[in-house]
């Protein structure tokens, strides 16, 4: 029987595991290396929506990939009854650039709900995902069947090699065999680019994103998430927490540009008819998304390694369905 290596434990990794002992695929071990201290790991600095976003199929790759990837997370809701995950509607609005918001939302109208002024809002269906709740879910359910035999190893990766096996060693000095390793590891799989030089790794790089964080917000109303002009107020009321961003800079560093962080909630503040908390009262989430060539995910083999990555915006849509592709294609 095959020993696999997973190196990530954030949604890509976690998927995965969930998802092979789902469909009962038989390792002998699967090991999962991680070390969010030193590989900050971005599925918890998340604002972690999944939503079809006007999208439709039969327009481009993408797109096509991002509703298989909706309907088979709403599946799964359906189905298993995933802890950390609520049915929200998504409200998405415009005020700018009108004709082009209506090609893509033709079942929008006119109306005011929580703003200040009558906007066209198209709704959807939708689902907030509580990070850390719904990830530890997906590994406990995972740990608790007995079929599966799970190692998880807190440790970094710090080098790996193939012959007939695969060989990694980590920061301790330790050397691990694999018949197989995935590369589950975000915006820190371009680092091994030398091993599938090639791929689309090769131009893949961090996009950094931030937003604010307000904790033990008192509001009645039921989470929903609204995006008007391209700015998010999402609001989970079983956290009590209100989140307002996000941005998006080519960088890779942790440092936030708080003047386009004060500018989208001041634009939030000024659009909707609620009571914001102050901008002061707010924690900075920072997440570095991993953005590959044409935003594309990508999902490739080399030899006896597996990478799967370049989730950007949209991990939470598209890994229990990138999941089911890697254990149908590779394993
Ligand atoms: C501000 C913001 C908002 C977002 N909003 C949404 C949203 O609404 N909906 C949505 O679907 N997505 C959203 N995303 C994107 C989503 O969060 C990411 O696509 C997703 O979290 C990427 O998951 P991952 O598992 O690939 O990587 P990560 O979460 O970064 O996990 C990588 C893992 O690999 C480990 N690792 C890496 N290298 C090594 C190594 N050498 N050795 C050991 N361990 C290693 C790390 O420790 C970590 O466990 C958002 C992202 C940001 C920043």
């Amino acid at each position: 029987m095959t020993t696999l290596a997973i190196i990530g434990s954030g949604i890509a990794g976690r998927s995965l595991i969930y998802t092979l002992a789902k469909e009962e695929k038989s390792f002998e071990k699967i090991t999962v290396f991680y070390s969010d201290a030193f590989t900050f790991p971005c599925t918890i600095h998340s604002t972690a929506i999944v939503a079809p976003r006007g999208l439709s199929s039969g327009h481009s790759p993408l797109g096509d990939n991002l509703m298989a990837g909706f309907n088979e997370f709403s599946n799964h809701v359906e189905l298993e009854s995933p802890k950390g995950v609520e049915k929200i509607v998504q409200y998405t609005g415009a005020t700018e650039k009108l004709d082009m918001f209506k090609n893509r939302y033709p079942n929008g109208s006119v109306q005011k709900l929580f703003l200040k002024n009558e906007t066209y809002i198209a709704t959807e269906n939708a689902f907030l995902i509580d990070p850390t709740l719904y990830t530890d879910w997906l590994l406990s359910e995972t740990e608790s069947m007995e079929q599966y035999h799970l190692e998880l190893i807190q440790d970094l990766v710090i080098e790996v090699e193939e012959n007939e096996r695969v060989h990694i060693k980590t920061q301790d000095g330790r050397g691990h065999s694999f018949d197989k390793v995935v590369f589950a590891g975000g915006n820190y799989n371009r680092f091994w680019k030398d091993l599938a030089p090639t791929s689309k790794l090769k131009t893949s790089k961090p996009v950094q994103g931030s937003y604010f964080q307000f904790d033990l917000i008192q509001w009645e109303m039921d989470s929903f998430s609204l995006t008007l002009d391209g700015d998010n107020l999402i609001w989970n009321k079983p956290l009590k927490r209100l989140l307002i961003g996000s941005t998006t800079e080519d960088t890779g560093h942790l440092l936030p540009p708080m003047e386009e962080l004060k500018a989208i909630y001041q634009r939030i503040s000024n659009a909707v008819a609620l009571e914001l908390p102050p901008m002061d009262k707010g924690e900075i989430k920072v997440g570095l998304r991993e953005k590959a060539q044409k935003r594309e995910p990508y999902l490739f083999q080399e030899g006896h390694k597996i990478f799967i990555g370049g989730l950007y915006k949209n991990g939470y849509t598209l890994s229990l369905k990138m999941s089911k592709d890697l254990s149908r294609q590779f394993l």
